[in-house]
């Protein structure tokens, strides 16, 4: 997926599940549901999700949930020094599939997760 920096507040609004963003390469995508947060592309999971864990107790039992999670911070290890967490990424859908050329008045499909820019062939 096309890399483009989204503030952690800014998924819970406007960027929550379902929306629409548009990244700083210009491509349009989704943001995925809640099933692959807290995952790394390799497909490994987090190390300890406790970490995103928040706990308010009378919105969670107004709502009849047991808790809450922060999203996930992208986050690079140092040199020899091992970080927690280290990088988690977000899923993120392309969206629409299609691309529309203007240079060659072509229509091209992409998968849901093609990564990078459109170029024209
Ligand atoms: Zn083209």
């Amino acid at each position: 997926m096309p890399k483009g920096p989204i503030r952690r507040a800014q998924l819970i609004a406007p960027f929550g599940v379902g929306a629409m963003v548009m990244v700083t390469d210009g491509t349009s995508l989704i943001t995925a549901g809640l099933d692959h947060w807290y995952e790394r592309e390799d497909g490994s999971e987090a190390d300890d999700k406790s970490e995103f864990r928040v706990d308010e107790w009378r919105l969670a039992q107004s709502l009849g949930v047991e808790h809450f999670r922060l999203p996930p911070d992208f986050r690079k290890p140092n040199k020899g020094d091992g970080v927690l967490n280290a990088y988690l990424t977000l899923p993120f859908l392309r969206f629409p599939q299609w691309h529309f050329c203007s240079a060659c008045d072509r229509l091209e499909k992409f998968h849901l997760i093609a990564r990078g820019k459109v170029k024209c062939p």
